[in-house]
């Protein structure tokens, strides 16, 4: 009987994840929630319910948007 020639598995390497700390996360996660929060306003209000823009470029922009996330729109 033939012995096999393939080397044997190498051993496995572990590597640790460390967390980040929330501190360095914070300031980050309050930056995107308000983007998001603007972005929100846009889509959902600006030119609609509100208009601090004039024309309807936003609304043009962002129409498809808001009628997918139910706002009221026309
Ligand atoms: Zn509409």
């Amino acid at each position: 009987m033939a012995q096999s020639t393939a080397a044997p598995n190498p051993t496995p390497v572990t590597q640790a994840i460390t967390p980040l700390p929330l501190r360095s996360v914070a300031p980050w996660a309050v930056f995107v929630g308000i983007l998001m929060l603007v972005l929100l306003y846009f889509v959902g209000a600006e030119q609609g319910a509100v208009s601090a823009l004039s024309g309807e470029g936003v609304h043009e922009w962002v129409h498809d948007a808001r009628h997918l996330l139910g706002f009221p729109c026309h």
